[in-house]
């Protein structure tokens, strides 16, 4: 992205962090503390709550069919390593005190206090859900704070925030929620301790697509996949799976390898916590190279079974 981007707060948290004479405030230390108690419980101390006919903001912008299990209460049935619970938490913490260091960067302009941040929202089917934003900027800005991995916050400063995830729909109804026209993304950059703002502007599109999906949702039909396979190699090694190759990569020539050939659910599907009922028989877990994968071993000719 250009480097002549605006920016409403990014200054004034590096002015902040370099300032000296900083004051302590109780108030906003209590807030924060509130808020990591709430999420280090939501992590660690309780198990996922199935509740029939929800419907999420944050999930909004995802696979119809993934909604369609969740708002019929259907089990959710994740391979969870305990990493995934790590990482949540990680994610959480950055989220929480980057929103702490933007109230004292910003002061009175950014709010996060309830009667500012939540609201109920109305997908078409005439019931209210509550949502809430991480923080409001003047009345003008909805604030979203997102930690990101190197790869992501790579990506996120090159093209800006992309809606592969569903998180463009997300921040559009809370627009559309709190009747504005502008969200600023904070994404921070957790593995090299940077972060970068994009102003990002109301596209009604994402409104309109959201509110088609959530009539599917509602729908007696179970939906189509959202998803694709993706076709790929199993790399071996003397009798161990090490690695994943994708149908689109070279195969490596002269290789140690041996090349067994699968298909793989998208990151999306591995991430669904319906996967199994989506997939049913079909995909199995593997573990490969220690992380667990979804995988249907193509059984065919020889021609299936790759040698380098
Ligand atoms: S496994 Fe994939 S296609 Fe199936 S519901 Fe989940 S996200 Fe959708």
């Amino acid at each position: 992205m250009e480097e002549n981007r605006e920016t409403i707060l990014e200054d004034k948290v590096k002015e902040y962090l370099l300032s000296t004479n900083k004051t302590i405030d109780e108030a906003i230390l209590e807030e924060g503390t509130a808020v990591f108690k709430e999420r280090t419980r939501k992590q660690f101390m309780e198990d996922r709550a199935i509740k029939k006919g929800s419907f999420y903001a944050s999930s909004a912008g995802k696979c119809p069919r993934q909604n369609w299990y969740k708002f019929r209460g259907y089990p959710e049935e994740r391979f969870d390593r305990y990493e995934t619970r790590l990482k949540f938490w990680f994610g959480d913490l950055v989220e929480v005190g980057v929103a702490m260091l933007l109230k004292l960067a910003v002061g009175d302009d950014f709010k996060t206090d309830d009667i500012s941040c939540k609201r109920t929202y109305d997908y078409g089917d005439g019931i209210q859900r509550n949502i809430i934003i991480d923080g409001l900027y003047k009345n003008e800005a909805v604030c979203e704070c997102k930690s990101m991995n190197d790869r992501q916050y790579a990506k996120f400063v090159s093209n800006g925030m992309d809606n592969e995830g569903g998180y463009l729909t997300q921040i559009n109804i809370y627009m559309d929620a709190w009747g504005l026209d502008k969200t600023i993304l904070f994404g921070v950059n957790k593995d090299k301790s940077k972060f970068h703002e994009q102003i990002i502007k109301k596209d009604m599109k994402y409104i309109v697509e959201a509110r088609e999906r959530f009539k599917i949702v509602l729908g007696e039909d179970l939906p189509s996949r959202a998803h694709a396979v993706k076709l790929g190699f199993v790399k071996m090694f003397e009798g161990e799976p090490k690695g994943w190759l994708s149908i689109e990569d070279p195969l490596p020539w002269k290789s140690k390898f041996t090349f067994i050939k699968h298909s793989r659910l998208s990151w999306q599907c591995e991430y669904c916590g319906h996967l199994v009922e989506c997939w049913k028989d079909e995909f199995k877990q593997k573990f490969v190279d220690d992380k667990p994968m979804m995988l249907k071993e193509e059984i065919g000719d020889d021609n299936d079974k790759k040698e380098a």
